[in-house]
């Protein structure tokens, strides 16, 4: 059986890498890979070839795969070059495109969206959102630091004391935390927003300050997501948010309930009333964001503050995030492959809930 891997045209990242041969072989597979397909993430074809992979053109790769892994979806006219028994696994988000799953059901094809992976401890290996959140988290922090015109840690200096950097943190989720931990070790002074009571603990572990807004709906039973709030709620957050943001120099923002727009926390009011020079990084940016002026792929100036939106920074981090996604690619397929054989084991939640259409 031929695990095939293509090249991305709108990622630097590549869904496997040279290293995940050696899995790949235990499962008594064979893997090829387009050529080119790891050049923006760090990995040349050589190092593909000497780890087992077999180098190939993108035709060949889709016509000869028998599972066939990417980071975008392909198009309809490239899955029909593709065997009919071929499982293709990707993300779809089916979750904000309601076409998605039907579309895809036109096809003989069995089709796997990795970001249904259950958000469960023993999906946790395979589970691409986190492993993808985690870096974007701190490739946001990186970059505010980029834009700002200070330093993060108070420094004493002879010309005078620069004081620490303030970071709020809007919805301390997976990319969230990582964010607060990014910021704390440069140094800021970090304060976290969330609507999960779970959160509460693990930012305070982080050495942040947890900023709560009374009233938030019960979010157990919501399988670790959080929930929709009331707008009344909303409208208490946002007042307490421009309380805050008067007082920060950067904000992450990272809130997002899945399947919905993003709430709206950073009002234009706010905007207009935060010192200048301070800088937004919007990673909920792809589904609408959370400050007014958000546009995904952007960077907006207005006011004095920088606005950056971007739901996609893993992929600026484009060798590591090849690395972890092929991991998590490789975790799921050691429960669907044995001895070169496939099987999709329908009573396995994970392979349940990944497999959005089938053979
Ligand atoms: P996400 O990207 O959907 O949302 C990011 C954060 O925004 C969440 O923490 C959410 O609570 C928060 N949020 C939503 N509305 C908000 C508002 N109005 N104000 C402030 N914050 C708001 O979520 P995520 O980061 O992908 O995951 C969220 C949580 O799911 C994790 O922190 C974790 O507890 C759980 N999870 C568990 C596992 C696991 O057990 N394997 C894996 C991944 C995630």
């Amino acid at each position: 059986m031929v695990i095939g891997v293509l090249k991305e045209k709108n990622y630097n990242r590549v869904a496997l890498v040279p290293a995940t041969f050696k899995k790949i072989e235990k499962l008594g597979c064979s893997a090829a890979v387009e050529s080119g397909a790891g050049e923006n993430a760090g990995f040349l074809d050589k190092e593909y070839e000497a780890s087992g992979y077999v180098v190939k053109d993108r035709t060949k790769v889709l016509q000869e795969s028998d599972v066939l892994v990417t980071i975008a979806p392909i198009t309809d006219d490239e899955i029909s070059l593709t065997k009919k028994s071929c499982l293709i696994i990707s993300m779809y988000a089916p979750y904000q495109d309601e076409t998605v799953v039907p579309a895809l059901n036109k096809h003989p094809q069995g089709f796997v969206s990795m970001d249904m992976i259950p958000r469960t401890t023993l999906a946790q290996s395979m589970d691409v959102l986190s492993s993808m959140a985690s870096l974007a988290g701190y490739k946001g922090v990186v970059k505010a630091a980029e834009h700002y015109g200070s330093m993060f840690p108070m420094m004493t200096t002879a010309a005078g004391t620069i004081p620490p950097t303030k970071v709020m943190i809007l919805g301390a989720g997976v990319a969230g935390l990582q964010a607060i931990a990014t910021a704390k070790r440069l140094g800021a002074v970090v304060e976290a927003f969330d609507t999960r009571a779970a959160a509460k603990e693990e930012v305070k572990s982080l050495g942040a300050s947890f900023v709560e807004v009374e009233g938030a709906q019960d979010d157990r039973g919501a399988g670790g997501y959080a929930v929709q709030q009331s707008e009344e709620y909303l409208q208490k957050q946002r007042a307490l948010v421009q309380e805050k943001a008067l007082k920060s120099n950067i904000i992450i923002a990272t809130a997002q309930v899945r399947g919905r727009k993003a709430p709206l926390l950073i009002t234009e009011e706010t905007i207009r009333s935060m010192k200048p020079g301070s800088v937004i990084v919007d990673l909920a940016a792809s589904t609408g964001g959370n400050c007014a002026y958000t546009e995904n792929k952007k960077i907006i100036k207005t006011h004095g503050i920088t606005i950056v939106g971007d739901s996609d920074l893993a992929d600026e981090l484009s060798n590591v995030a090849s690395t972890l996604f092929a991991n998590n690619i490789l975790n799921f397929l050691q429960i669907c492959i044995k001895d070169g054989v496939l099987n999709l084991n329908e009573q396995n939640e994970i392979i349940s809930s990944a497999l959005i259409s089938k053979f």
